[in-house]
Parts: structure tokens; sequence; C-alpha cells
């Protein structure tokens, strides 16, 4: 159960030579020349989708290879330990190997593993995060099915129909090359070269129509597209969101302008080709970033929010709020998180990163009192509202960085038996792990988008005297290599 690392090999570090040296005696060392075609190995996936090759003791990166394939390919670029190849011809394909669905699967950055059977992916999905809890944790996880006292992988929880699951898309405006018509879809990978879409395979279908109508009635309206060169233009992006159970649809338009210019027509123009549409919405973005959003927002029409279901509890959404793009699998998920809180009524229960406060709700239904604490004072307010929505009253929000907020609490003697931990990529901010280990709650819960960091951040908890139990992946985005993870830790003393 325990792979050796692939990127290994045992050349030396040299420290202190030129950097163009360096490169040059890197090539030297390496088997292949650029441009030369060779027969590759392919052992594995990497954690963005790309098939790890091995040649002549080798490593050589290969975009759509599979695990167990073998494949000729053309080397594109060689460094001291790995090098990239482009894929030329499969010599022996994969039992899991399948076409993918999607016509534009390969210019495409969104999805990764459509080539891939859904089954392998999940099995794929639990190896890494177990490859990353041995390697980057340096934890120890029980084999399948194997009585041990290692940590307990669970099967990734995957979708019945894993298609059209995602309720938001954040679509990219453009310019058509030849026929300088305004398009709306995605870049091409790795670029900023905007590809038009209609249909998107993992998107809810509301979503479609929406980009398709909005860039109708651009074209209709003569907007001009934003263009990332000369910062000129109009429109950059169109957000909607859709809440799957309610129907209700909300748009933004991201604009470079602060006045949208026929804004009337384009409120009556949306309404008439969507009548779900709840909310319309712009947010203004003058910026030279990469960052979708600006920091001005208001409403153009309709209501500021829109409603979602999650499991009988309603929650109002904000152009700007976080929430799970994945609505059925975030079911699947906050239960295994309500369940490993282990709740019977009494307890006080601490949500770090808790959004627009979906966790919170979850937990408050079951525990004492639950307080969340999130970054984004739109969130908290959403928070706020959800929870009066709801009639929960045990459920109390405030705004202002986790790590900053939790440890004020605990001067002014809040004490918790549960903390439930739900943090961006980056994992959590070491002042809260710290934090954690001074309040001493009987268990920790660590909802995870990122088994790197979630590996990382285990370690400490670890070291500081908890037991990292089960962990549970749950495929929040099928056909892409993201993955989410539920973990339960218990406070274990630290009298070792
Ligand atoms: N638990 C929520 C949100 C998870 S996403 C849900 O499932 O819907 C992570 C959240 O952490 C985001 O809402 C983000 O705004 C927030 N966040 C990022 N850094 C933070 C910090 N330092 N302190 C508190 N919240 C933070």
């Amino acid at each position: 159960m325990r792979k050796g690392t692939n990127k290994g090999g045992s050349h030396n570090g040299r420290s202190n030579r030129g950097r163009n040296a360096a490169a040059e005696k890197e090539r030297a060392d390496a088997p292949f020349q650029k441009n030369e075609e060779v027969t590759v190995d392919i052992i594995g996936l990497t954690h963005d989708g790309e098939g790890v090759g091995r040649a002549n003791g080798f490593t050589l990166f290969i975009q759509g290879a599979l695990p167990g394939e073998r494949v000729r390919a053309k080397v594109m670029k060689v460094k001291k330990q790995y090098g990239y190849a482009r894929l030329v011809e499969l010599l022996e394909k994969s039992a899991d190997r399948q076409e993918p669905p999607c016509d534009i699967f390969k210019e495409c950055g969104g999805c990764q593993l459509q080539h891939f059977d859904y089954a392998a992916q999940l099995a794929w999905k639990r190896q890494h995060v177990v490859d990353n809890l041995v390697r980057i944790g340096k934890l120890n996880v029980a084999g399948e099915g194997e009585a041990s006292d290692g940590i307990v992988v669970h099967p990734t929880v995957g979708m019945d129909k894993p298609w059209r699951y995602r309720n938001k898309a954040s679509v990219p405006i453009g310019t058509h090359n030849a026929s300088g018509e305004l398009i709306a879809g995605f870049y091409a990978r790795g670029t900023h070269r905007i590809i038009d879409m209609d249909d998107c395979l993992i998107e809810h279908e509301h979503n479609d129509e929406v980009v398709r109508v909005v860039k109708r009635i651009g074209r209709e309206l003569g907007v001009t597209p934003y263009d990332e060169e000369t910062g000129c233009g109009v429109l950059r992006h169109v957000m909607a969101r859709t809440g799957v159970v309610t129907g209700e649809i909300m748009v933004v338009l991201i604009t470079n302008v602060k006045k949208l210019p026929s804004a009337d027509r384009w409120i009556e123009r949306i309404r008439e080709e969507l009548p779900g549409v709840k909310s319309i919405v712009q947010n203004v973005n003058t910026r030279e970033t990469n960052v979708i959003f600006g920091d001005e927002t208001r409403t153009l029409w309709g209501s500021d929010v829109i409603y979602d279901e999650l499991d009988g509890i309603r929650f109002a959404i904000s152009a700007r709020s976080f929430y799970q793009v994945n609505p059925m699998q975030t079911v699947e998920l906050y239960r295994r998180a309500v369940e490993y809180a282990g709740l019977t009524g009494n307890e006080d229960v601490i949500d770090a990163y808790c959004g627009i406060g979906t966790i919170s709700l979850f937990l408050a239904r079951k525990a004492g009192r639950v307080y969340g604490v999130e970054i984004v004072p739109e969130a908290i307010e959403d928070a706020a509202r959800n929870a009066k929505l709801n009639g929960i009253e045990n459920a109390i929000f405030e705004a202002g960085p986790a790590e900053v907020v939790i440890p004020r609490w605990r001067e002014e003697g809040i004490t918790a038996d549960v903390i439930v931990v739900d943090p961006p990529r980056k994992g959590c901010d070491p002042a809260l792990l710290e934090t954690i280990l001074k309040m001493q709650p009987e268990r920790v819960v660590y909802v995870s988008c990122n088994p790197s960091t979630l590996a990382r951040d285990l370690r400490v908890l670890e070291d500081g005297g908890y037991r990292t139990v089960e962990v549970v992946p749950v495929d929040m985005f099928p056909h892409t290599t993201h993955v989410e993870c539920c973990s339960l830790l218990v406070w274990n003393g630290n009298n070792e």
C-alpha cells in the first residue's frame, strides 16, 4: 500500500554553480534529448492528472497517459530528474481508459480525467489521499480491509450520475479571433486564449443556458468584451449560480466599468429569456488581474441572494459568498462531518472557516451551541440570516480570521467539545492549529479540499496529542483531479 516516491532519483544537489552551467549539466545527465521519441511505461498519475512515466530510470510526465499503459511519446522538455513528453501513440491501453464524452476535453483545462473510467477515478482519489498522508504527513495508514491501528481511509464516496453536477459557472468573455464576435467559454489548457463554448457536461443546464443567453444579449447590444492586453472593453465574466433544489437563478455580470451601458435593456432581456432568474447582479472589477471579482457589487434587479436547500435546511447565498459547487455530494460530506462530530445535543462546537454557515447549521441541529467564524463579512451576514431563516437559535457567527477570533474566544472563556475546520486550499493557519492544541476539544473534524495541506496539518495535530481515526474522501468534483476529504481526530492525551 505504500508506494515509493515517483520523482525520486539519487542525484546529488549541486548548490553553488551558475544556473546556466547547471542547466547544461542537467541536460547532459538526462538520458533523452528534446524531440526524441521514446517508449514509456506509465506508473501513476500526478495530482494534475498527467501520466507519470518511467523510461531508463528517468521520469517523464505525459498528459493524457494513464497508469498501466505503455506509450510512445515525444520528449518536449528535459530537466535534471524529470522531463515532459507529448503522447504520440498508445502501445498498450489501460482497461480503465474510456472515450471522453465531451468534445472539447482535450483543449479545455476544466476536467482532467474524463478519459479515465469513473470507478478508477474514485480509486485513484483514495490512493492519492493515502499517498499524501504517508509521504507528507508521515502517518500510518491501515491497508484496505486490514485490522491495524493505522488510519482507516474509506473508499471515495462517488456519484451515481457524475455529470451536470456544478451549480456555479464563471465564464470569461472574449472576442473571436476571426469574426470579432463576442464569445464566452473557457481558457484553452495552460493559456489565456478563450475558446467559445455552449455546453459543459459537468455544469447544471441552467448555468449553460445563462451563458448562452448573456452571450446572445451581449451581441445584440453590441457590448465590447474586456481585453486583457489593452485593459479596454466592458464585460469581463459572467457568473451563473443555480439553487439546484429551488430552481432559482442568479446572474452576475462582472464589468470593467462602473456603469453598465444599457442596464435596463440587459435586465429586460435577461428576464424575458430566463424565467427562473431571481437576481441580476453587477460586480465591478477594473483591475488588471486574474481574480474574477472586484470589490463593488450591486444588485441590478431582484433579490441580492438566491436560495437553495441542503438536507431540508434553506440557505440564502449572495454573489460573493462561498457555496459548495456540488450540492448532492455536499450533503454526503456534511452528513459525515456531523457524524464524526459525535453529537448528543449538549456539545459546544466551533465551526472555523464557516462560509455562509452551511456546516454550522447542520451541526446546530444536533449540538448545544455552535460558534461559526469566517473572514468574508458578507458570508457572515448570510450565515446569520440563514440561521434565522431556519429557526435555528443556537448558532452564533462572527466575521474575522479564524486564527485571530478563536484565540480571543478562548480568552473570553469559550470552550469547545468539537472543533470543525474547513479551510481553503492552503490549509489551516498555524496559529489556529496551536489554538486547537491549547483548547483540546475531544474531537476535531477536518474537512479539506487539499490532501497535501491536510496531511501537513494532521501531522501538527498528531504531534500535539491528537490521533487521526478515519478519513473519508467524497467526490465533489467528478472528472477533475480535485479531492475533498472529511477526517476525524480524537484527543489522545499528551502523556505518551
Ligand atoms: N465551510 C464552508 C466554507 C468552506 S470554504 C462551506 O462548506 O460552505 C473556506 C472558507 O474559508 C471560505 O468561505 C473563505 O472565505 C474562508 N476563509 C479563508 N481564510 C479564512 C481565515 N483566515 N479565517 C476564516 N475564514 C477564512
